[in-house]
């Protein structure tokens, strides 16, 4: 197995080009490097310009513009205006259908598990797509600061991201023209920025404790040469900062008699927009914010003092302080094990946050000198800084030269093991049959970092046999990748239901030099933009055409259900869709999927209620 330094500075994959940190943040991301000079990370921008507003406006046309104009567009044009996308990455509608009233925009609700689409107008958006464009802008800020090309970069994703979350957030990266040298849990970068973990002979236990704007996570992290393993992790994806200033809305509200259901959307938006400040005043001046504003055609005398908003976000403090309790619970871990705790996301600045920690854990324990919203950015430069080979004491470990997938409907490579993955690895996905009665499953594997397989190393099938027939999507069948230290692989299928299995075991680097790594990740950066773009296509294809097929075979078994109109229109859906398919524009072949979704959705709640008081009539009382 090759060293990770063999390849990422062999020659003439750009020996001198920088390698940029990112925090892909769900409200603001930020890019960051180290200087060269003083060997310190540091984050590119000065003053408000360092954050980039994690919002992407689609204008006219579809075109989408990012940062600060977007986020001014969140009042103006909520429909189009897209935030907080880093909690759809790699998401399905089932993941996030309990919190739908969050986002003004619309996604599509698709209600099996396929990755989530938002649609603004006409255009129709991944969530990988939307963030490229963030991503995008970073790479752009960067470049124009340092006067050259970035193409490679470290991203940060939260410690509880699953696999399909950060392989979202790869693509996202190979999609704006980065090559993602590596993905890295936020708290690791943070611990990083703060030097733990630097020396190799060191062993902590770190508690990194990050309340944001929109988001809480605790994490603890066990350090062990270089090594960082996360223990446990808590949160609540939805407590943050904006939770602090809606108790302060509803504290005004209250004390004013305020009714703001009457209100208008920029009024609301407005008297959050005071809570914040007054918040940020409170908490960075011992003196009583006090403000006389027009809001819904009313004077309003808006009052606070620290005590009160203290009181009133207590509820808020304890519940973070639960997470925290849960998380040292669930690492078997006690207070004296903890050597160092580290402030993350700007609302560590509330002095309150900061009082608790140290009541608990001691002042000494706490770092907080970095800037908290920058921490995280700064940890990605560091980790970028090691991984281009500056840091000679730091030991690089073997890793996957290239990435290990299995092919896909579509022809599709999915990735596996992504390329740069620690060995020894294990990764396991389910998939399932796309026909019904299917009874095999072909299992090929191959090696690289193209979208299609056929553009990849193929290193090996097999094919998983005397599957039990059962209908398309009920059997369930388990991949299993195992990396041993010695770089072989082992793939093995199961039937689970079933158990039948399958494995067969390869050496993937046999008869792979190191000029070859060095073409195929050569290829794979100039065919990236349009490699993603292809993927994304072929996923609408095969969506499309899956599609069909299920509504087609509803159609054969249940017409009674359905009036002559309703099976007229249907199949004049299906027939339009089925035409664009082949014509290959992205967008007419999602909306075509869009239009037959939402049109045949009742008649899947028909056959349902059909069901359930079929069901009923054979219940017996007694
Ligand atoms: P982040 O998502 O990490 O950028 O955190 C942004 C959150 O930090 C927002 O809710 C801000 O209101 C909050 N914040 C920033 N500065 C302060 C401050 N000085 N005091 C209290 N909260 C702050």
């Amino acid at each position: 197995m090759a060293k990770i330094s063999i390849n990422i500075k062999s020659g003439t994959i750009e020996s001198e080009g920088i390698i940029v940190g990112i925090d892909l943040g769900t409200t603001n991301s930020i890019v960051a490097m180290v200087d060269a000079e003083s060997g310190k990370p540091k984050v590119i921008g000065t003053g408000d310009d360092v954050l980039v507003p994690s919002v992407i406006h689609i204008a006219e046309g579809g075109i989408p513009i990012v940062g600060e104009t977007a986020r001014r567009a969140l009042v103006s044009h909520p429909h189009s205006t897209i935030f907080s996308v880093k909690r759809l990455l790699g998401r399905s509608y089932k993941d996030i259908a309990n919190h739908s009233d969050f986002y003004s925009y619309r996604i599509l609700d698709e209600d099996d598990g396929k990755l989530v689409k938002i649609a603004a107008g006409d255009h129709f958006f991944t969530p990988i797509e939307l963030s490229a464009e963030i991503l995008t802008t970073l790479k752009r800020k960067a470049e124009a600061y340092l006067g050259k090309t970035v193409s490679r970069a470290v991203i940060t994703v939260p410690a509880y991201f699953n696999d399909s979350q950060r392989q979202a957030t790869r693509d996202a990266g190979k999609l704006a023209g980065l090559d993602v040298l590596r993905i890295i849990n936020e708290p690791t970068a943070a611990s990083l920025a703060y030097g733990i973990g630097l020396d190799p002979n060191e062993m902590k236990t770190v508690v990194v404790y990050d309340l944001g704007g929109g988001t809480f996570d605790v994490s603890i992290l066990r350090i062990e040469d270089g090594v960082f393993e996360v223990l446990s992790t808590r949160g609540d994806t939805y407590l943050g900062g904006d939770d602090f200033d809606r108790e302060i809305v509803q504290y005004w509200a209250k004390n004013l008699t305020l009714d703001m259901k009457s209100w208008s959307q920029a009024d609301v938006q407005s008297i959050r927009l005071k809570a914040e400040e007054a918040k940020r005043f409170v908490c960075t001046a011992n003196l009583k914010y006090s403000d006389s504003v027009i809001l819904h055609g009313n004077n309003l005398q808006l009052e606070l003092e620290f005590a009160n908003f203290e009181e009133i976000t207590r509820r808020l403090m304890q519940k973070t302080m639960d997470c925290l309790q849960s998380a040292l619970t669930d690492s078997a871990l006690g207070l004296d094990d903890i050597d160092e705790v580290v402030l993350v996301g700007g609302s560590t600045r509330m002095p309150m946050v900061k009082q608790r920690i140290a009541d608990i854990f001691g002042h000494n324990k706490v770092n907080d000198t970095l800037d908290p919203d920058q921490v995280v950015a700064l940890g990605a430069a560091v980790e970028a800084d090691i991984l281009a080979g500056n840091r000679k004491d730091i030991l690089l470990l073997d890793v996957t030269p290239l990435s290990l997938g299995i092919e896909t409907l579509g022809g599709l490579m999915d990735v596996m093991i992504p390329r740069n993955t620690k060995i020894p690895a294990k990764f396991v996905k389910q998939y399932t049959t796309s026909v019904d009665g299917q009874v095999k499953m072909g299992i090929s594997i191959y090696q690289g970092e193209r979208e299609l397989v056929e553009e990849n190393r193929k290193l090996g099938e097999f094919i998983l046999t005397d599957i039990p027939a059962m209908p398309a999507g009920l059997p369930k069948i388990e991949v299993r990748f195992l990396i041993n230290a010695d770089g072989i692989l082992t793939v093995e299928a199961q039937e689970l239901r079933s158990g039948v299995q399958q494995q067969v075991q390869i050496k993937p680097q046999y008869g792979l030099t190191d000029a070859d790594v060095e073409k195929m990740l050569m290829d794979s950066l100039t065919h990236a933009k349009h490699d993603v773009e292809l993927r994304m296509l072929v996923e609408a294809k095969t969506e499309a055409e899956q599609m069909c097929y299920t509504v087609t075979r509803f159609l054969d078994k249940n017409k009674s259900l359905l009036t002559d109109e309703e099976v007229l229109k249907t199949k004049e859906l299906v027939k339009m869709l089925n035409k664009s398919i082949p014509e290959g524009d992205k967008n007419a072949i999602l909306s075509g999927v869009d239009a037959l979704n939402t049109y045949t959705r009742p008649f899947a709640e028909r056959l349902m209620n059909q069901a359930v008081s079929g069901a009923l009539k054979g219940t017996k009382i007694n």
